[in-house]
């Protein structure tokens, strides 16, 4: 955070001064919800969560050195004697003391560009890759992990000091409205839209509305920004309409920024020329010098280079240059981890990636695991995909289809929700192998643990609550 006293703090919130609280507090840290995070000149936020209530931590956020504490409840912050400003909430007052340091912070360095990630798929991905870049050319906060709702967007926004050069945000949506206002509290000067797809369809009902949420992000966007939009999605590009700024298109066949000559390794690593054209400018005014660029990071699957390229391209106009933009990302992972993770065990390559699904991102993991067909002998193991609404049946039953038109060698299906899955397989005709269906995450590690052999490649993917990432840790224990 920029240095702000608690006076500051509750005129910005509404608040009041409580627990023997003067108004000269200074925070000079940032704002925590987690007392284990605490440490000297922060602010800890006590929220009221699902399981615990942050009031109860009051005593050790005081012993780790919080200047200053945000609650709901007077009377705990005057039992801790803690100083404190009291709040009708706590989630709106992070808020809006984000906005308002926000705000303070391009004040006084006119230098700070926002850039903001959305998309159905690929949102974390493609912000990690930012901060990789960004990191680079200077000083860049970038949330590890989602961090992408009206409480993680908020948290990420207070980290931002009088030094940051760059602010990375993710930000996600779940109805119409979200979007929006979350560029409330962060407005963007680069939007960058990667894809319009089917995650969260059960809340938004169409695919059109998912699109029409999506576009808020562009919405946001004051004249001197920069819309970064895919060029081959169709319901991306057609936000182009939306934008009072200009518009960056990028893509592998169409759009201004190109990704050239795209390859897959044996291993499914991506690698791709970066090919910039004449006449762009940053967001700064200055010309992008066009040529051509070596990418090759180290991470699986096409729809990885198409975050990259999308990283890059949102880089390029918040002004870093396209040979340090590429070389930061020689040889890069993702810093969130836990997305399309590869472990090798017993000479089987493992791809766990049980911490999200849905029908496009379980589609093109499906894709590189095809991709791997080549060389290995294929497995893929598929839990659920959540929040799908009414046509979930139908959305399982596809990706079994898929499997088998991908000839998948072995297709292990777990617990009811997926069973459509297995029907979509079955149905689809034979293939190369075979579809099993199986009950619970326990059957599959006995399974697996039985017929993993070296030079198989493994899929592991479903909603993080379908509970298969705890296939991992002893299918690789057990090899
Ligand atoms: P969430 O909404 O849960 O925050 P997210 O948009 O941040 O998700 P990631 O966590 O980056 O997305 O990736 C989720 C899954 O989508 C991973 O399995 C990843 O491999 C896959 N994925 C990443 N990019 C794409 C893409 N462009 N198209 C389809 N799938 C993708
Ligand atoms: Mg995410």
């Amino acid at each position: 955070m920029l240095q702000t006293t608690a006076r500051e703090i509750a005129a910005v919130t509404g608040g009041e001064l409580v627990g023997g609280a003067t108004g000269d507090e200074l925070v000079t840290g940032t704002a925590r919800i987690d007392s284990r995070e605490v440490g000297p000149g922060d602010l800890f936020a006590a929220f009221l969560g699902e399981h615990v209530d942050g009031h109860d931590f009051l005593d050790a956020a005081r012993t780790a050195g919080a200047a200053l504490s945000l609650v709901t409840d007077a009377a705990a912050a005057a039992e801790h004697s803690l100083p404190a400003v009291r709040v009708d909430d706590v989630r709106d007052a992070l808020a809006a003391l984000a906005r308002a340091q926000l705000a303070r912070a391009r004040q006084e360095n006119p230098q700070l560009v926002v850039l903001a990630v959305t998309g159905s798929a690929g949102k974390t991905g493609t912000k990690d890759l930012l901060g990789t870049i960004l990191r680079s050319a200077g000083p860049t906060v970038a949330p590890v992990g989602s961090f992408n709702n009206e409480l993680g967007l908020p948290l990420t926004v207070l980290q931002v000091t009088g030094e940051t050069r760059f602010l990375v945000l993710e930000m996600g949506a779940r109805g119409i409205g979200h979007i929006a206002e979350l560029t409330e509290i962060a407005r963007p000067d680069v939007s960058l839209v990667l894809n319009v797809g089917s995650a969260h369809l059960g809340e938004f009902g169409s695919v059109d509305a998912i699109a029409r949420a999506k576009g808020e992000l562009v919405d946001a966007l004051a004249p001197g920004g920069r819309a970064i939009l895919n060029a081959e999605d169709r319901l991306v590009a057609a936000m182009a309409e939306r934008s009072a700024a200009p518009v960056v298109t990028w893509g592998f066949t169409t759009g201004d920024v190109r990704g050239a000559e795209l390859t897959l390794d044996e291993q499914a690593r991506v690698a791709f020329t970066l090919e910039v054209p004449a006449g762009l400018t940053t967001l700064h005014g200055d010309a992008v010098a066009p040529g051509s660029f070596p990418v090759r990071p180290d991470l699986l699957g096409e729809h990885q280079a198409a975050n990259v390229l999308a990283a890059l391209t949102a880089a390029l106009m918040a002004g870093v240059d396209s040979a340090s933009a590429t070389a930061a990302l020689d040889g890069a992972t993702l810093a969130s981890g836990q997305r399309m993770q590869v472990l090798r065990a017993g000479g089987a390559l493992i791809i766990d990636d049980a911490y999200n699904a849905n029908p496009d991102s379980l589609r093109q993991a499906l894709k590189t695991l095809a991709h791997l067909g080549r060389r290995h002998r294929t497995i893929a193991v598929l839990g659920e995909m959540l929040e799908l609404g009414p046509d979930t049946v139908r959305l399982h039953d596809e990706i079994g289809r898929l499997a088998v038109r991908l000839n998948i060698g072995q297709l292990y299906v777990v617990g009811e929700g997926a069973a459509p899955i297995h029907h979509g397989a079955s149905l689809e005709g034979s293939f190369g192998g075979e579809s099993e269906y199986l009950d619970t995450v326990e059957e599959a590690i006995a399974v697996l643990e039985r017929i993993v052999q070296p030079g198989d490649a493994v899929l592991l993917k479903s909603s993080r609550d379908a509970g298969l990432r705890r296939i991992a840790a002893p299918l690789v224990e057990h090899l």
